[in-house]
């Protein structure tokens, strides 16, 4: 099992394995603004954790190692590219310390797949290190060096649901009355690419071809507090959808066969080509889940709920 350093054993960090869960997102509201001079666009987000987790286990070493197992396993790149090793290092550099540990990562969130998978490990990894090495650094601290491995990163710390903005990474919590919200996650076959995406609204933009982008999140947020799964269901919205729909126009049959299963509404997820689709309650999500799996639209349907909690020793 994980050992939890308490204050006293921070500075000699864990001697036994430490196993970190880390969930997924999605964006209930996904607004892309301008582009900036820095080349990431201007973003106004609310994420969202669910309960599609992947596990990044540490234990002590000589050198810095990565092996998986899962979604993904033999297709992902097990390098200094991944970004596992990448927050390993980070944290070391910033820490002033070797990289030295064993890590294991157990993979069910697919690969660029718009549910921040690679992000959610890199999280993973600067909370599962922080405590086998010792290093103690606050969860803001963490959100620092998160901010620099990428956007989504210092969310999958905090997890529950949040507003993002600058390029994401800026995160405040939404503080809602607690309620679990009841989705299905439509798996696709295959990857999109979040720059490809962007780029692909950016053409879309110039050409007049996009929809009018959704704007301020202040209708998703009134939406929150309200606890109605059809309310929430009216407001979801996300700018990238019209690029994910334009490089892979099958996802409108996807989100077509949500809807008509009886899902409140379908809409990608981040960049794609994930759907997901918020439903009335838990037994409406397994069954909307079997309609979408049956009819032969994605490679997997399954139901989540959320929020959930962020990078979390187990
Ligand atoms: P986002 O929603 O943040 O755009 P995504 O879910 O579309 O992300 P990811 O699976 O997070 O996509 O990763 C996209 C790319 O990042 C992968 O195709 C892969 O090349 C690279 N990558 C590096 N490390 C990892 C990792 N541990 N898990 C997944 N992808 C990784």
């Amino acid at each position: 099992g994980a050992w939890r350093p308490d204050e006293d054993d921070q500075q000699q960090g864990a001697s036994g394995p430490v196993r970190v869960r880390v969930p997924a997102k999605i964006n209930l509201h996904l607004g892309v603004g301008p582009l900036r001079a820095d080349g990431y666009h201007e973003l106004n987000t609310v994420y969202h954790a669910i309960s599609i987790h992947d596990e990044l286990t540490a234990r002590r070493g000589d050198t810095l190692t990565l092996t998986m197992e899962g979604e993904g396993a033999g297709e992902l790149a097990l390098d200094d590219s991944n970004l596992v090793v990448r927050a390993a290092r980070a944290l070391a550099a910033h820490t002033g310390r070797p990289a030295h540990a064993r890590l294991h990562l157990r993979k069910q969130i697919p690969l660029a797949g718009g549910l921040a998978g690679g992000s959610a490990d890199a999280a993973a990894t600067l909370v599962a290190c922080d405590a086998l090495w010792g290093t103690g650094l606050s969860r803001d601290e963490l959100a620092t060096i998160a901010a620099d491995l990428g956007s989504d990163v210092p969310f999958l710390i905090h997890g529950g649901t949040a507003l993002g903005t600058g390029r994401g990474e800026a995160v405040s919590p939404v503080l809602v009355r607690p309620t679990s919200w009841h989705w299905v996650v439509a798996i696709a076959d295959g990857g999109l690419s979040t720059p490809e995406a962007y780029r692909e609204l950016d053409r879309l933009r110039d050409t007049g071809d996009a929809p009018a982008p959704i704007g301020s999140t202040d209708a998703l947020l009134a939406a929150l507090r309200q606890r109605d799964p059809a309310v929430l269901a009216a407001v979801l919205g996300n700018d990238l959808q019209a690029a994910a729909l334009s490089m892979r126009p099958t996802l409108a049959a996807t989100l077509r066969a949500g809807e008509s299963a009886g899902a409140l509404a379908g809409i990608v997820s981040g960049s794609g080509p994930t759907c997901v689709f918020l439903t009335k309650d838990a037994d409406d999500a397994e069954r909307v889940a079997g309609e979408l799996t049956a009819a032969g639209v994605c490679r997997q349907a399954r139901p989540a709920h959320g929020p959930v909690a962020g990078a979390r020793i187990c």
